[in-house]
This record gives structure tokens, sequence and C-alpha cells, in this order.
């Protein structure tokens, strides 16, 4: 199995508090830290996946998590083994690669769940460290198009399939976003939060051609894409339709290349 090597931040000494981040800046030290100390005796940090209290992914559970082996992945789909065995795949496809780092059941359905539906904000650099690992994974394999599937001197900017208005109402937050952010500043990428998503029924309610039918009206973009080679990020790839709606709204008006990454694959 791979073991991530150039993201060590995510395989030890990871802390999700120390961020030089220039978002973080208005917490800093005093009371922000004072309340996190009074909440942490309260409710203890524990690990999403074993319950064991202090971090939120245990170093045990991040030693064991199920990597996708790039190796073997679609180089279109991103799913597990498709090399060999791809069902997913589509002739009309507007994704030039897709990168999933865990397969959706586990670890990655457990980050996933407690990061959007549980509110642990404090899982996005986590969730952006698990796909920056697996970026670093495939970008020693090619595309279809034969370039490596991730380049990130070959990436303009990264943007994210924003909520639904009705997913950011419920929740309070686009989870994506924080995701988003924190990827780009592992990756030294410009976050270009170019795609909005006009008001439709919720994609987990609906099959998988409603689905495609509901995404491909609803998203927007706003914002300057011409001639950029974009770098998409989300939580979870399904059937692809959310990542591929954003990729062909992206293509439109006039993206040169849009190549997805997720932290999770259903399979
Ligand atoms: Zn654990
Ligand atoms: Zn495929």
């Amino acid at each position: 199995m791979y073991q991530p090597c150039s993201y060590l931040r995510f395989q030890k000494g990871y802390r999700p508090f120390e961020m030089d981040r220039p978002w973080c800046a208005g917490e800093g030290v005093g009371v922000g830290e004072f309340v996190r100390g009074m909440q942490e005796l309260l409710w203890p940090t524990r690990c999403v996946c074993c319950e064991q209290p202090g971090e939120l992914l245990c170093e045990r559970c991040r030693r064991q998590l199920p990597w996708i082996d790039q190796q073997w992945a679609c180089p279109c789909c991103g799913a597990p083994l498709g090399r060999l065995t791809c069902t997913e795949c589509k002739k009309d496809w507007p994704l030039r690669s897709c990168v999933c780092a865990l397969p959706f059941r586990g670890p990655g359905a457990r980050l996933v769940t407690c990061f959007k539906d549980g509110h642990e904000l404090r899982l996005a650099p986590v969730l952006a460290a698990a796909i920056a690992t697996a970026l670093d994974e495939a970008s020693a394999w090619p595309a279809p198009d034969q370039h490596p599937r991730f380049d990130p001197l070959a990436v303009d900017a990264l943007c994210f399939v924003p909520a639904t208005r009705e997913a950011y109402l419920r929740r309070g937050f686009d989870h994506m976003e924080l995701g988003a952010r924190e990827l780009s500043w592992l990756l030294e990428l410009r976050l270009a939060a170019v795609l909005v998503r006009a008001e439709g029924s919720d994609q987990r309610k609906l099959g998988r051609e409603d689905r495609a039918r509901n995404l491909a009206d609803s998203v927007e973009v706003l914002g300057d894409v011409a001639d950029m080679h974009l770098l998409l990020v989300d939580d979870v790839i399904t059937t692809g339709a959310s990542v591929a709606a954003c990729a062909a709204a992206l293509d439109k008006r006039g993206a040169k290349s849009v190549t997805a990454c997720a932290l999770a694959r259903v399979w």
C-alpha cells in the first residue's frame, strides 16, 4: 500500500490549531485560546474514526487509512482499480483526469460525514492533506492526455464544487470552500471561487439521471476562467455528475482544462 511521503504534516505531528493561515489570523492567542482550552476540557477532541481522545484523526487511524492506489485507479474518473475494470467512464466526460484519496466507506465516509454533517470544521485541513497526498501520488501516473494526472506547475488556480443554497442555509457554511482554502494553501495554488449554484433541488434525493439534469442547468461561472488550467475539488465523487457539470460550465467559459480531485470515491 502507498505510504504518503511528501505530506508528512498529515502523517505525524499534525496539529489542527497550529495554522499560520491568513484566514485564521483573527483568532490568535488570548481569548480564543482560552475558549478552546475550556472547550477541550468540556468536550475533548476525539478521533473521528476510533473515538480515542486527543486528535481529530489519531496516528493509528492515519496510518491505517485505506488509500486508493493511484497506479491502479482509473485515470479518467478516479475509480479504484479502474485501470483494469472501469465501467463508470462516459465518452463525453469533460474532465482531464480525476484523483480520489479514499474509498467512501470506513474512514473516508466518517471524515466526510463528521466534516459536513457533524459540523467539525477543524477537519478541513485533514481533508485537504489527504487530497494533497493522493494528488502527490497521482503526479507519478499519466492522465489520458499522457501528462501527469496532477502537476502543480501546470495548474493556474483551484476551484471547488459549491454548496447548493439549500445546503448552505442548512449547514451555515460551505464545507468545500473551507476544504479548498486549506488545499490551496497546502499546494500553493490560487483559490478561484468562481463556481456558484443556482437554486435547485438537493442532489442527495435524486437518482443518477435526475442528478445530471438538475446539475447541468444549475452551475454558473462568475469570473474569467478563459485559458486557465483548473483543479476542481469536491468531497465525494459518486456518479461524477457534480464535477462533470462544473467542468462543463468552466469549459463553456473558455477554461483550457479541468482536473478533479476529491477526498472519497463511491465504489
Ligand atoms: Zn483513531
Ligand atoms: Zn473511469
